[in-house]
């Protein structure tokens, strides 16, 4: 699961159960509200409506013993307005109600109503049947009073003490109809039996002076007007009793009437009030109940939330934070060098996913790090080979060490550095480690069937790892005897210098299938390594051939030389004395026969004589040439001015004959053989004044420093010398010109090279043909 859908989840339940507490508060402040209402607006508006029909029965009761006093119609009309008001209240007071038991309540109410509006129709209609009779009744009395006071009175003589008797039987009769209608009045409004019994007593006094009245002796007229009274009587006496008997069913009618309206305020005040009360009551009960229960749920959802969170936040803690906690320790361990660290996170979501990159990423940086330290040794170890084959040019010197650096980058039993000579078609082995009987190093063989012959061929590295002996036969005979001695893998890679194969180099193991690819490759490395110092091997072993030749040949030339020198010494020594004799016993023969023989024999005799004096002159020469080398050089301080006159006397003959102008500048004073340094002077001013063009010579001689040496030019005006020959003049015998153009024996610039060279110093010609020349020569300063 991903941590957006671990986080998701978390969140979803807390939001559901934060939608679900509200909403669950949510009701419960409804139902908190609801119960309020109850106790606010609903228990006010349902006491009123009972109220309302607790007066409104009250005023139709009141309408109706109102009609039952003054028969207004006006009451009836509030009968019914207060019997629609009660049916309105009622409907109010129904459609407010909360329990049933108030809705009984108000059924009961409203059947009281009902019988209280019979009541009230039965009232009415009492009180309507009564007000006839009480009108005959009254109509019966005023007759009777009337006829009592119109009629028999008149007929009473005020005289007659018995006429008297009867106008007082008749007033009697009166008062007492009179009364009893007064009686009957008041017992319709408020009944008794008190009155009864008055309107009883009243009749019956009637009765009484009616008869006393008739006992008196009557007139035909008096008896008619009594009939009519007695008449009107009996009919008021029923009409009263009616009148009385409808006054008593009023009354219990009304009584009845009261009754029901205290039965319904009864039921309004002791029923569907403390009804009311009670739904009010239990309504707050229910309101602080589910105020209670909403601070119930709402602690035990907020302890909810709480235990939720905390979960949540283990689960983030524990699936999160601990990861990334762990990865960032794991990154800083990492980060401080420890190659080794991995995570052991295995969740199935980002961290873990990251965990897996860390834990890549980890084992590719160690093995960078292993490849790279692997390289790095491979390298030094490569370094340190290239030192140690550097160290001598003599394979064989070097041949342990090498092996030994080898070892730590190619396990190996045998390893062996054949040079090839592709002339020849043989190679010679140096070996280390096992070896085959039988073969022996420095021992040229033939690369035919070898294994140096098969890289030679392909010119590549070779790994040859055979299964068995004959596979091997087949492939590479020549490794067979190898393969005996116990190898068993063969790594095999060119030498290879100045892209000529010059040999090869074995590595070989007793292990099967020991090598591989890498192994190869490194084998490929090392031999370039070595190759380079193969070949410079080679060639210091040429070298030192050529050198040794070199120092044969230097011996044998300073021997040669020395013999040449004691020959030419002994030669133009012992020379001399039999030249000497030719030379004048020529001379002796030219002037004793010269003209005395024919023509022919003055010429012979002639070149012999010449050729006796160039001999002697040559022979002077060399052995003066030769006394350079063999004499012993004296140096001494020699002033070179000194010198200068010394061959300035010496060559006075020519100067003079020449006409030469020889000078010089101031001359040091020099350390050297001073008569060798003569023949030096001599012998260029000689030249410079023999070798003259058209003008007659002019020779300068001069001396300048030049930081530890002096330089001597000297200088001529003679017939120059061209630049091709500027060094050939200074060896012995060689000569520019015939003896026929200037005389010579070409080695008196060979004497003055050997002189300056024995002194330390250096000699060269400037020269411009037809303009003259400059020897310069250096000698070391004192
Ligand atoms: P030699 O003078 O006896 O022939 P050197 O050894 O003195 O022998 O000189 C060698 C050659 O160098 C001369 O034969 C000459 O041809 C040339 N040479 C020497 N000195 C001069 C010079 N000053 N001017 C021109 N040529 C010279």
């Amino acid at each position: 699961m991903s941590i957006k859908q671990k986080l998701g989840l978390a969140l979803g339940g807390l939001m559901l159960l934060l939608v679900s507490s509200a909403f669950l508060s949510l009701m419960l402040i409804y139902q908190i509200d609801e119960n309020v209402q109850k106790l606010g607006l609903v228990e006010g508006p349902l006491e009123e409506a009972a109220l309302e029909l607790k007066i409104n029965a009250g005023e139709g009761a009141r309408a109706i013993i109102l009609y039952s006093i003054d028969k207004q119609a006006v009451h009836v009309d509030r009968l019914k307005d207060s019997d629609a008001g009660f049916k309105r209240s009622m409907k109010e007071f129904l459609r407010l109600a909360e329990t049933d038991e108030q809705r009984t309540s108000a059924i009961k109410v409203a059947n009281l109503h009902d019988g209280l509006q019979e009541l009230g129709v039965r009232i009415i209609d009492n009180v309507d049947r009564g007000e006839p009779i009480i009108l005959q009744l009254r109509n019966d009395v005023v007759e009777i009073d009337e006829v009592i006071d119109q009629r028999l009175q008149p007929l009473v003589n005020r005289n007659d003490p018995m006429s008297l008797s009867k106008l007082e039987a008749v007033l009697e009769m009166e008062i007492n109809i009179d009364e009893a209608f007064a009686a009957i009045q008041i017992y319709i409004d408020r009944p008794s039996p008190e009155l009864r019994q008055v309107v009883l007593d009243s009749e019956q006094g009637f009765e009484k002076f009616e008869n006393v009245y008739r006992d008196s002796s009557l007139s035909t007229e008096e008896n008619q007007w009594m009939k009519i009274i007695d008449g009107d009587f009996q009919e008021a006496v029923a009409l009263g009793e009616s009148a009385m008997d409808l006054a008593d069913e009023k009354r219990s009618l009304i009584w009845q009437l009261e009754a029901s309206v205290d039965a319904i305020d009864r039921v309004v005040v002791e029923d569907i009030h403390p009804r009311i009360r009670a739904e009010s009551a239990k309504a707050l009960e229910d309101a602080k109940s589910s105020s209670n229960s909403a601070v119930l749920v709402t602690g035990i959802f907020a302890l909810l939330g709480i235990l939720i969170g905390v979960a949540t936040m283990m689960i983030v803690g524990r699936n999160i934070l601990n990861p990334i906690v762990r990865l960032r320790n794991a990154s800083i361990e990492l980060g401080a060098g420890d190659l080794s660290v991995r995570t052991d996170i295995k969740s199935r979501d980002e961290i873990g996913d990251l965990a897996n990159s860390f834990n890549q990423m980890a084992e590719a940086r160690e093995e960078a790090v292993i490849r790279e330290r692997r390289s790095a040794e491979e390298n030094s170890v490569l370094a340190e080979i290239g030192r140690v084959v550097t160290e001598s040019s003599e394979i064989s010197e070097i041949y342990d060490p090498l092996a030994q650096e080898i070892q730590k980058l190619i396990t190996h039993d045998r390893i062996a550095i054949n040079t090839v000579d592709l002339v020849t078609g043989t190679f010679v082995r140096d070996v280390k480690g096992l070896d085959a009987p039988g073969r022996r190093p420095d021992e040229a063989a033939p690369l035919s069937g070898s294994f140096t012959e098969a890289i030679v061929n392909s010119n590549s590295a070779m790994l040859i790892q055979p299964d068995n002996i004959d596979e091997l036969s087949q492939q590479i005979p020549g490794l067979v005897p190898v393969y005996k001695a116990g190898a068993r893998s063969f790594i095999g890679v060119p030498l290879v210098s100045r892209n000529e194969i010059i040999g090869a180099l074995h590595i070989n193991s007793i292990n099967e299938n020991n090598y591989d690819e890498r192994d190869l490759s490194l084998a490929l490395r090392i031999a370039n390594q070595i190759s380079g110092a193969l070949s410079n091997a080679r060639l210091y072993r040429q070298n030192r051939l050529v050198e040794a030749q070199r120092e044969a040949l230097i011996v044998e030339l300073e021997r040669s030389n020395q013999e040449l020198d004691q020959f030419a010494h002994i030669a133009s020594h012992d020379l001399q004395e039999p030249l000497r004799m030719v030379a004048s016993y020529t001379q002796l023969l030219a002037r004793r026969y010269k003209d005395k023989l024919d023509s022919d024999a003055n010429d012979f005799i002639a070149f012999a004589v010449d050729g006796a004096k160039r001999m002697q002159a040559q022979i002077n020469d060399l052995l003066a040439f030769s006394r350079i080398t063999t004499q012993v050089v004296e140096y001494d301080s020699a002033n070179c001015q000194d010198i200068f006159d010394m061959a300035i006397s010496n060559l006075a003959g020519s100067i003079k004959e020449s006409g030469a102008v020889v000078t010089r500048d101031s001359l040091p004073t020099v350390q050297a053989d001073a008569s060798q340094l003569v023949s030096v002077f001599q012998n260029i001013i000689g030249n410079g004044i023999k070798y003259h063009g058209a003008d007659s010579p002019c020779i300068h001689v001069s001396a300048v420093e030049s930081g530890d040496k002096w330089l001597f030019p000297i200088s001529d005006n003679g017939i120059g010398i061209e630049a091709e020959f500027a060094e050939r003049i200074f060896v012995i015998f060689q000569r520019l010109h015939g003896k026929s153009e200037y005389s010579g024996t070409g080695i008196g610039l060979a004497i003055c090279k050997k002189v300056v060279d024995r002194h330390g110093g250096r000699i060269w010609v400037e020269s411009e043909p037809q303009k003259g020349s400059t020897f310069w020569f250096t000698l070391p300063m004192g």
